[in-house]
């Protein structure tokens, strides 16, 4: 580092500038923002200059800087335009002992002046040396909109309430507390009630944090139904109301995580069931590294978390952590997709049982009992078995299963864009390839949908939107 980046104490102190033109300009819209005494120097100063002085925000002698000008001045800035007269002035202040910056000539200033971010108090200074100005300008840029523009308002308010907040242990639990309110509520508090939401907010958001108190935080593993969101549980809605953190697998419809405590941080675990995943060891991590911070994490699984969601696996990392757990049950994909077709899962004469079955596992297509299932009469439904149905096909035949037997593919069961493939096996691959379908799909097995169902349909097709 050839610079070292400091924050100069400028409060009441003087400020000298000489020159009046375009890069005098460019100082003097920085340095307006302090609270330093400006002072400039300039023969023929810019009209803003002219109108800066009128109105007392800084003092103007139209002139050339003289020897004792620049007295008891903490910064100088060259910025004349002029090599020569950058030289004559800079060499006047640096005797009176203040720090020089001559605009455009590193080599012969004291100090560079930085790229900022402004959300005073909070003020952020990018310097590259002088090596890389367009970068310098890019960092700025990408701060700008990542640092919410009433920042600095959260942080001047913030910092009459910090005693309160020493209420909360040190460490993560006030770390948490401050995160939580200069990235999330703090913001919006402002968006919605400006900034005299900000302290009642700011108290309900510490109750909320005491009230954490010093347990370690806990974990739900909640079914979040198959996208209808009437088709949750009132106990995965109020687990959604008091959420610290949502983790939520990719199939869960966002309808329902709009559903989540508005404070609550998501965190998208990025998986599809046995689809292509994130690693498991690193949601495993994620769901402990939580609520081993005495966070109460809601681990929000599409459908039913017991059905195709590797949950043992999470289980069995919450456990080891030691943190207390609870399942809450949600209504799977095949309860929702055989109550779109209008049919029952078990019917009297019909099937006495019924298997759930996935299409393919980690290791690739999955086997099954498939003799048993090619009998007469069986009911399956059967996840993840889009890309499988060649196979499932080709299995369930080679043991017997007739060709007409009825099989239906629902996808994205419950939700508006709900569509309805209703075709046999003998067909399956081939509809299912002309239907294209792109959303979660699930493959009813021995189950044609009702009459009624497709007579209520206004497609009379084999692929009907319900
Ligand atoms: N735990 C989930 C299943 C996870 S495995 C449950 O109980 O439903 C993922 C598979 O579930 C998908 O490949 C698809 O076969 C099925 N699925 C999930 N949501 C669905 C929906 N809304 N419509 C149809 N199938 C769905």
């Amino acid at each position: 580092m050839k610079h070292f980046p400091i924050f100069l104490a400028v409060e009441g102190r003087r400020i000298v500038v000489s020159g009046g033109g375009d890069a005098a300009l460019a100082k003097l819209r920085l340095l307006l923002k302090t609270e330093g005494r400006i002072a400039v120097f300039a023969a023929s100063p810019a009209p803003e200059i002219v109108d800066w002085a009128k109105t007392g925000r800084l003092s103007l002698t139209t002139r050339p800087l003289q020897r004792g000008d620049a007295i008891c001045a903490a910064l100088f800035y060259g910025a004349n335009e002029d090599a020569t007269e950058d030289a004559r002035t800079a060499a006047i202040a640096r005797a009176t002992g203040a720090l020089v910056n001559i605009v455009d000539n590193l080599g012969d200033s004291d100090f560079i002046t930085p790229a900022i971010v402004d959300r005073d108090p909070v003020v952020v200074a990018i310097g590259t040396e002088g090596a890389a100005p367009v970068l310098a300008r890019a960092i700025k840029a990408d701060l700008e909109g990542r640092l919410s523009p009433v920042l600095g308002t959260l942080a001047r308010i913030g910092k009459t309430f910090r005693h309160k907040a020493d209420a909360l242990p040190m460490g993560a639990k006030r770390r948490d507390f401050w995160s939580a309110f200069y990235f999330k509520t703090g913001p919006q508090v402002v968006e919605t009630a400006g900034s005299a939401g900000i302290i009642p907010a700011l108290d309900a958001l510490l109750d909320h944090h005491l009230a954490k108190g010093d347990q370690i935080g806990r974990v739900d593993l909640v079914g979040a139904g198959p996208g209808d969101p009437e088709l949750l549980t009132m106990k995965a809605r109020k687990a959604l109301d008091t959420a610290d953190v949502v983790i939520y697998d990719r199939l869960v419809a966002p309808e329902i995580l709009e559903l989540a405590r508005r404070e609550a941080t998501l965190l998208d675990a990025g998986k599809e069931g046995f689809g292509p995943s994130a690693s498991q060891t690193d949601i495993n991590a994620m769901i402990v590294e939580h609520a081993a911070n005495g966070a109460y994490v809601v681990r929000l699984k599409a459908g039913d978390p017991t059905v195709f969601g590797r949950l043992d696996e999470e289980i069995e990392a919450i456990e080891a952590a030691g943190i207390a757990w609870r399942i809450i049950p949600g209504i799977t994909a095949a309860s929702a997709a055989v109550a779109g077709i209008g049919q029952s899962l078990t019917k009297r004469q019909r099937n006495a049982s019924v298997r759930f079955l996935t299409g393919h596992d980690m290791k690739g297509f999955a086997e099954h009992d498939w003799r048993t299932l090619a009998r007469e009469g069986e009911v399956a439904a059967i996840y993840m078995g889009k890309r499988s149905a060649r196979f499932i096909q080709g299995r369930l035949m080679m043991h017997g299963a007739g060709p007409a037997t009825p099989v239906t593919v629902i996808e994205n069961a419950s939700r508006p864009d709900q569509r309805v493939v209703s075709t046999t096996l003998s067909t399956l691959s081939a509809d299912l390839d002309e239907a294209n379908l792109s959303g979660p799909a699930l493959m009813l097995y021995g189950l044609a949908p009702r009459a009624a169902m497709l007579a209520a349909s206004e497609f009379q097709t084999q692929d009907i939107a319900l």
